[in-house]
């Protein structure tokens, strides 16, 4: 089978020291993880620590390829999608919906790794994965917009809103905030 990314190399069995079985190109790094092959492997390994969503610095030895190349599954010829599957990842994973088939682009794989999400990639791909990448970013978004508008008065202002969000009197505390003139009887 050619390799996804370069579309020009056989792709070769691989054996990770783990017990992990794929395949690879060993010109550009590509990896196929077929469902079985990895279901299968990640029986013997038990998902542990969280997933590291903010990015982290790998090392710099490992250039990492982002294809952007239209994929079709290895195993059942289905198009594969491309997902971004961290809320801080600068790279896309192509995953088969119909057999979950991933394809990983090279050095891929020790990104995951290093983001501790290697052990459950299925998740990565489900709609509460990917909602949740959404609104880390909606959240990033509106956090750098009021940083720009706020300026240094930013954390006093954030501090203030978590003070009152969490009184018991929250409503007065509003309504006494926001009255033209709370001592008045108007
Ligand atoms: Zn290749
Ligand atoms: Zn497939």
């Amino acid at each position: 089978m050619k390799c996804l990314t370069c579309e020009r190399h056989s792709l070769e069995f691989v054996l990770f020291d783990d017990g992990l079985k794929l395949q690879a190109c060993s010109h550009c790094g590509g990896m196929w993880l077929s469902s079985n092959d990895f279901l299968a492997w990640r029986r013997s390994h038990a998902p542990d620590g969280q997933v590291i969503e903010s990015d982290i610095s790998l090392d710099t030895t490992l250039a990492i390829t982002d294809s952007t190349n239209l994929k079709r599954c290895l195993d059942c010829g289905h198009l594969m999608f491309r997902f971004d599957v961290l809320p801080h990842g600068r790279y896309k994973i192509d995953h088969c919906g119909h057999c979950n088939g991933i394809w990983l682009d090279g050095n891929e794989w020790h990104w995951l790794r290093a983001h501790n999400v290697h052990q459950r990639p299925g998740e990565l791909f489900t709609a509460v994965w990917q909602s949740h990448i959404r609104e880390v970013r909606q959240h990033d978004w509106f956090d750098q917009l009021y940083t720009q508008r706020f300026g240094s008065d930013y954390e006093k202002i954030k501090a203030m809103r978590d003070w009152i969000t969490n009184h018991d009197k929250r409503a007065m505390i509003v309504a006494f905030l926001t009255a033209r003139d709370p001592f008045g009887l108007d």
